[in-house]
């Protein structure tokens, strides 16, 4: 073959194979996958409109109302991280000029804040510190004052590892004629979620916490409220790739003949489907039960180690990520590397103001079991007689 110019060599590192240890990721998330999630990602590809895909689709999707108990028609996945997810909520409800009100009390309400900003919606914060959380009568006082046309709220606030109560606060919201937006990327599955008894208008999460598959596919749900809001907005929804109406109809959520919109990620629909799955065998009830009986194994064994957890209330204690104060002789990164090193366990610093405050252990889906709290707690009360007094 005649050369055309002067080709670079391919790179050496792609001839070597891939090579990492096994880890139990016990941090906020991405959580380990069971093996029958990494064997779905190995099946042969089908067609993204392929008529088998399709019904696996509508596995998701049934799946999906089932783990947000809901019986919305708009439920669909998102192809992206959370992120997208929450990007999608965004973009599909607000319009600019608009009046969103989001509840910070940790990073994701600051995030879902910097998103519609983007998008010139006007925010109006309802702010608290981290580890806390928000009261009806506080969301009430904000809705009188801002009359937004929506409120955030994160459900699993990952960063400040709390439990926001939900019950009442959609209802409260519909009394002033405004829109429910609920983040539950680290909470669905760990807790209860009651997305139509409890009036929420919007509720995305993630697939790599506790569904326990991979990051990449986002599920989605919008209540009947939510999709007349978008279907009746006065301007274009700004993303193409985010469009509910669109993706509504790849997902087979109306009447016309599925069309394609864009390449659904195959493998990472089927590993859902499998996350999806081990959940309802699972059953919900069971779920939040194993969730809550380790983290109330782990705050015990944290206790009895001297530690203290940065949320005082129980009642609001996340239990699929767990902050717990650094002690001040120690370094928590130190500890972190040695439950890496020594383990192969993976537990998290603090984000934002929390940043060397506080570890994140996340107990989240498959990795939700005695075994693995027992090895958190072996790792860190080990990394502490270690590390104490070391470094500043
Ligand atoms: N919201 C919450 C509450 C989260 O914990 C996360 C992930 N840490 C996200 C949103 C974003 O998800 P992703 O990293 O998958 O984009």
């Amino acid at each position: 073959v005649a050369a055309m110019g002067t080709v670079s060599p391919p790179p050496v590192e792609l001839f070597k194979p891939m090579n990492f240890p096994l880890k139990t990721l016990m941090g906020p998330g991405p959580s380990n996958c069971p093996p029958r999630v990494l064997n779905a990602c190995s099946l042969p590809i089908l067609g993204h409109l392929h008529p088998e895909f399709v019904q696996i689709m509508d596995e998701v999707k049934a799946g999906v109302q089932y783990a947000f108990q809901t019986k919305n028609e708009w439920t669909v996945c998102i192809s992206g991280t959370g992120h997208a997810a929450m990007e999608a909520a965004c973009v599909n409800i607000l319009e600019p000029g608009e009046t969103v009100m989001v509840g910070v009390n940790g990073l994701w309400g600051q995030r879902f804040s910097d998103m519609a900003d983007r998008n010139r919606v006007k925010v109006e914060k309802l702010t608290k510190p981290m580890g806390t959380v928000f009261t009806l009568e506080e969301v009430e006082q904000g809705l009188k004052k801002h009359k937004p046309v929506a409120f955030f709220l994160a459900q699993g606030e990952s960063s400040g590892s709390t439990s926001q109560p939900l019950e009442k606060m959609g209802q409260l919201c519909h009394k002033y004629n405004c829109l429910f937006i609920v983040d539950s990327v680290a909470a669905v599955g760990g807790v209860p979620l009651f997305m139509d008894e409890w009036e929420i208008d919007v509720v995305y999460t993630g697939a790599q916490k506790v569904l326990s598959a991979p990051p990449g596919v986002s599920p989605i749900s919008f209540s009947q409220r939510a999709k007349e809001k978008v279907v009746n907005r006065k301007t274009r929804i700004p993303s193409f790739y985010f469009d509910m109406n669109e993706l509504a109809n790849y997902w087979g959520c109306d009447d016309g003949p599925r069309r394609y919109h864009h390449t659904g990620p195959i493998s990472s629909v089927y590993a859902i489907r499998e996350g999806l799955a081990r959940l309802a065998e699972v059953g919900l009830e069971s779920s939040w039960a194993q969730h809550k009986m380790c983290a109330e194994m782990l705050h015990e064994g944290l206790e009895k180690l001297g530690l203290k957890l940065l949320v005082e209330d129980k009642d609001i204690r996340l239990p699929c990520v767990n902050a717990v104060l650094v002690p001040s002789d120690v370094n928590w990164k130190d500890v972190s590397d040695y439950a890496m090193k020594n383990y192969r366990v993976e537990i998290s610093g603090g984000l934002g103001a929390l940043a060397g405050k506080i570890w994140r252990i996340g107990i989240m889906g498959h990795n939700a079991t005695p075994d693995n709290v027992n090895l958190v707690l072996r790792a860190i009360g080990e990394g502490l007689q270690h590390c104490r007094g070391k470094s500043s």
